[in-house]
């Protein structure tokens, strides 16, 4: 559906188009006709399906310019989403005249809110605890709101917001509309939705992100004389079974691989090479005589290679995009993947760039320290020995250990060690 065909007024329509947007996606397909007819509504989406929108519409469209009081009142859980939503709102309204939004929020002086809310808005974006504030105050009057929006509603619950919410609700008109979106309904949702919605139509917007690979995403910020050694700690703290490493130069490329063989079951692709002789290395990589790929996006761009359970940017690569397509080699058909960009401090910009455009979070490691590999290294071991035990066929190995003569665990400790520091 276009938005054209909305029941709104060209104000709306035009400043949409300048937004840039055509369609209406899913949940404002569902939620704005309802709401324009006048529904309650219990939306179930998340932040990225376009609900912002879904609520502004029919919200601007009742409002009545001359009456400079509030009107309609937007709940939200945080002073980013607040002012977020505030300014979508004002996007959308921008061709009608004289519309005032504000946004009050805890950490912002209290003083400059009162004076703007005492010149007059038609629309209230707040914090619950702000709200409350400002209606105790005498600088909020609720009498003539007509719409409540309560957005991400399950993460106001989360910060104990309740109370305040239910305050605000029952200051409101009772013949109200009510519009509640939440990414979860849990059992508070609902008891609110009962308490304080006129038969509410349920709109539920599948999550599309089920469908976006569980890749946990890691970034390492570095000297660039410490990439190496971090790389290799990665590695043999990950327990890695196929990984990646992308770099951004041929010159990288060998450099990495050239160091990574000493310690390593790894081998290089780029550019350069003849086609038979990267053939003949992606055949070692995918029958496990390597299990370390060190390439450059080029040469990587293709391969067709499931299984790659870690990716190493070694090189912050140039783009978001070139970031997502080799992330996007690791967690394939369901998998679980890793996906490791270490940052020295002249990529920290471009990094930043990708951090911001990337749709999940990459968060902040420090490599694992030498300690911190000794006990994943004893631990894979311990697990090995003892599922040997439970198999069995020892004998051999037994007589040698009785014949030894010496203290069992010791024994034991001493082969542990030699095998963990080897
Ligand atoms: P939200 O879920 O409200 O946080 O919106 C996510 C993003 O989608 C925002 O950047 C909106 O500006 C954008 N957006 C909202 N509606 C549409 C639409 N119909 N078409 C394309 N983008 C949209």
């Amino acid at each position: 559906m276009n938005f054209d065909e909305l029941n709104i007024s060209d104000d709306i329509k035009k400043a949409i188009d300048e937004m840039g947007f055509e369609k209406l996606t899913p949940i404002q397909e569902s939620a704005i006709p309802e709401a324009l007819n006048g529904h309650d509504l219990i939306g179930q989406a998340q932040t990225g399906s376009g609900k912002t929108i879904a609520f502004a519409i029919p919200v601007l469209e009742r409002i009545f310019i001359p009456d400079k009081s509030p009107q309609a009142i937007i709940l939200c859980p945080t002073r980013e989403l607040c002012m977020q939503v505030a300014s979508e709102i004002e996007k959308t309204g921008s061709k009608i005249k004289k519309l005032k939004v504000l946004a009050v929020y805890g950490g912002q002086p209290i003083g400059k809110q009162t004076r703007v809310l005492k010149k007059g808005v038609h629309v209230v974006v707040g914090t619950p605890g702000r709200v409350i504030d400002h209606i105790e105050r005498g600088n909020l009057d609720l009498i003539g709101i007509e719409r409540v929006v309560l957005d991400e509603a399950d993460e106001m619950l989360e910060m104990g917001f309740r109370e305040d919410i239910e305050t605000i609700l029952a200051r409101t008109p009772h013949q109200r509309q009510t519009l509640l979106f939440s990414a979860t309904i849990p059992r508070e949702i609902k008891q609110i939705a009962e308490r304080y919605q006129k038969n509410p139509k349920f709109i539920k917007i599948s999550d599309k992100r089920k469908n976006i690979p569980k890749i946990t995403q890691y970034a390492f910020k570095c000297d660039i004389k410490d990439k190496f050694n971090g790389l290799t700690r990665l590695l043999e703290a990950y327990d890695v079974k196929l990984a990646l490493v992308f770099c951004n130069t041929k010159k990288s490329v060998n450099f990495v691989s050239k160091h990574l063989k000493d310690d390593f079951k790894a081998d290089s692709i780029h550019g350069d090479m003849t086609q038979q002789v990267r053939d003949k290395v992606m055949n070692k990589f995918r029958n496990g005589n390597i299990n370390i790929l060190v390439a450059t996006d080029v040469a990587a761009r293709g391969l067709d290679i499931d299984n790659v359970d870690v990716i190493v940017n070694y090189d912050v690569p140039q783009n978001i995009d070139d970031y997502i397509h080799r992330i996007g080699r690791t967690a394939r058909a369901g998998k679980r993947g890793f996906a490791f960009t270490l940052v020295s401090k002249d990529e920290i910009v471009r990094f930043n760039n990708i951090r911001k455009a990337n749709n999940v979070k990459i968060i902040e490691k420090e490599f694992p320290t030498l300690g911190e590999i000794d006990a994943i290294k004893t631990k894979k071991l311990l697990n090995d020995a003892k599922s040997l035990i439970r198999d069995g066929n020892l004998e051999r190995y037994e007589k040698i250990v009785d014949d030894a003569e010496e203290d069992n665990s010791k024994l034991a400790a001493a082969l542990l060690r030699m095998l963990v520091e080897n």
